[in-house]
């Protein structure tokens, strides 16, 4: 049989309807990889033993009950932004160290209630902010593939825990590519949805109008099992949006045949290493030779999309993090001298340096004078950038290219740096910018480390995304691999 480990979300699920092992099974088998292999990793932030144990337990009990949710029983981790109820929710922050959340983030209550069972929360970027999990506040997290990699970033510790197999399935958030930059690098699917498809409701805001919840699996099959339960309208959450959820695993045998997909010419530039686009050139064929029709496409105002976000993105940062005052909740500096060396201080020791460097920019961006120059300067070229996307779908269903420029990077290879590091997702930020869902599938590998093919489709086409890349995956093996120590 194949070890519990290995199997997809689907597989276990299948499993656990026959019969053939049981959650606490698959539960306690994962946390003796974790608590072997995570040292090597510190994709961990907070594991939860003794809790998932027991949610297992009764998952099991439910299953024999006849009383089975949809995902009854199957393991999943969450990036420590979702606030847990009574577990430790971080946000890579040493200014929330050691919060304790009084409640869940809907994306946690709606896993929950399916039945699914959390292993821990994972480690990330502090507040969601970087591209190499290096500007964590417990630590960068080591790629799977290569130790001295990084698995990229935000959501680092969601990836490298799937790609090692220490769970099958991770939620993430994604705001300018947190979901699929680091699924690129790390030879896993992950999906953005439409901004306002699943709920913010308690998920820690960096930019308010760019992030959104999403998931990173192995395989368009767990996506959709997982996107399904987690998307739909929540009042809670003023920016949800109440639309329809399609049924994604009943739509996952959509065929290729006629799916136009247009390829941005702009990708395919200077700034593209050569085995990457080879590698995604290779994926665009396989996906010809199922039935999809390929063009070109433009999106003339690509260059502008990394600029843009660096306004808009830090702006709403700014405002989102003053919260954190050492008053409310989080890290309070020790013996302050009055209230302005209590804000001053818990800031200052609280915060790490891309976070400061975030909130000063954005402070400067939308202060009087400059407001004008940068701040509505960037919303007007977000709308171009937007309406690059709603002319190229007026001739495509999907956009196609590659996730990242490069395969993943050495760490401390872009820390002095932090425009290259920003350039890390110049493919990825407009699908933020416009609201579009988007997707990173494994598509080949370039000297041992994994390449990523990105799909972008319209407004609520996340079937379509899935299922293009289920599709895919029938006839391709990128998504099995393995990294070797972790097999
Ligand atoms: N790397 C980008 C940043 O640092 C995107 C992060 C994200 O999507 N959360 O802002």
């Amino acid at each position: 049989m194949t070890a519990l480990h290995e199997m997809t979300l689907s597989g276990l699920k299948a499993g656990l309807d026959a019969g053939e092992f049981t959650s606490v099974e698959i539960v306690s088998a994962l946390l003796g990889r974790i608590e072997s292999l995570d040292p090597q990793l510190n994709a961990f932030i907070t594991v939860l033993g003794e809790a998932a144990l027991a949610d297992a337990a009764r998952a099991d009990e439910a299953r024999a009950r006849g009383d089975a949710g949809p995902l009854c029983g199957l393991p999943i981790v969450h990036k420590d932004i979702f606030c847990m109820r009574d577990v430790r929710t971080t946000c890579g922050s040493r200014m929330l160290e050691n919060f304790v959340s009084p409640y869940d983030a809907t994306v946690v209550e709606r896993l929950a209630g399916a039945g699914a069972v959390v292993l821990g929360k994972t480690n990330m970027d502090e507040f969601a902010m970087g591209s190499s999990n290096e500007t964590s506040w417990f630590g960068p997290v080591k790629n799977p593939w290569d130790p001295a990699c990084s698995p990229g970033g935000s959501s680092g510790g969601s990836a490298a825990a799937v790609a090692a197999r220490l769970a099958p399935a991770a939620t993430a958030t994604d705001t300018g590519g947190s979901i699929r930059q680091p699924a690129a690098l790390t030879g896993t699917v992950g999906i953005k949805p439409t901004y306002g498809r699943v709920s913010r409701y308690g998920m820690i805001a960096f930019a308010s109008s760019l992030d959104q919840a999403g998931v990173i699996t192995r395989t368009a099959e767990d996506s959709a099992r997982l996107l399904g339960v987690m998307a739909g309208f929540d009042e809670r959450d003023s920016t949800s949006i109440d639309h329809p959820v399609p049924d994604y695993v009943g739509e996952l045998d959509v065929a290729l045949d006629g799916l136009r997909i247009g390829i941005v010419r702009q990708h395919f530039d200077a700034g593209l290493d050569a085995s990457c686009a080879q590698a995604v050139r290779d994926a665009l064929a396989e996906l010809e030779k199922r039935g999809a029709v390929l063009t070109e496409v433009d999106l003339p105002n690509l260059d502008y999309c990394v600029p843009t976000y660096y306004v808009v993105a830090p702006a709403e940062c700014s405002s989102n993090l003053s919260r954190f005052d050492g008053v409310r909740f989080g890290y309070r500096a020790k013996d302050p001298e009055d209230l302005l060396d209590l804000y001053c201080r818990s800031r200052g020791e609280g915060f790490g340096a891309e976070v400061k460097r975030r909130i000063m920019t954005g402070t400067y961006v939308l202060s009087a004078g400059y407001y004008d120059a940068y701040y509505l300067q960037a919303q007007k070229v977000r709308q171009l950038i937007s309406e690059d996307f709603r002319r190229a779908f007026a001739d495509v269903d999907l956009i196609a290219g590659p996730t990242t420029p490069t395969p993943a990077f050495r760490l401390g290879d872009k820390t002095d740096d932090p425009i290259t590091m920003y350039l890390n997702d110049i493919y990825t930020i407009g699908a933020n910018l416009a609201g579009l869902p988007a997707l990173s599938a494994p598509c080949g590998m370039v000297d041992g480390l994994p390449v990523g093919l990105h799909l972008v489709g319209p407004h609520w086409s996340e079937g379509r995304l899935l299922a293009a890349t289920h599709q895919y995956q029938q006839d391709t093996a990128w998504h099995e691999a393995a990294p070797e120590a972790f097999r």
